[in-house]
């Protein structure tokens, strides 16, 4: 599996601009993840928030909602709370800075790569004698 640099980047499903990294991610990456009863994450909570998020009118808040960095876009991505909001898998996540599941894509970090490796040229058992 890849190492430590980040192996998606999520971005607005709506205008395609990326919002934050798999790395800025603190709680919900897995989706699909159930335990008996436990309700799968419909969030995803980032650690911090990203730089395009703080605006003067965020800066003098403690709560709010977060919209797409994109002027023409401005869709609603969710909510942000600094005394912490609750995922709905039931954790508790403070400070939180959530992004609905659902009004974000995961999109791979580095451009399409192929990997068009040459393996059966070299012959490892021919002497078999
Ligand atoms: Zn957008
Ligand atoms: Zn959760």
């Amino acid at each position: 599996m890849a190492g430590d640099a980040a192996s998606c980047i999520f971005c607005c499903r709506m205008c395609g601009c990326q919002l934050f990294s798999d790395r800025d991610v603190t709680h919900g990456k897995s989706n699909g993840q159930t335990k008996d009863g436990v309700a799968a994450c419909t969030s995803i909570f980032v650690t911090e928030a990203p730089a395009w998020f703080w605006t003067p009118e965020n800066s003098s808040e403690n709560a709010g909602k977060i919209v797409c960095p994109t002027a023409k876009c401005a869709k609603k991505l969710g909510h942000w709370s600094w005394s912490g909001l609750q995922c709905s898998c039931t954790a508790w996540i403070a400070p939180a800075f959530q992004f609905v599941r659902s009004h974000v894509d995961a999109k791979p970090s580095d451009p399409v790569t192929p990997v068009t490796n040459a393996r059966g040229v070299g012959p490892t058992s021919t002497t078999g004698f």
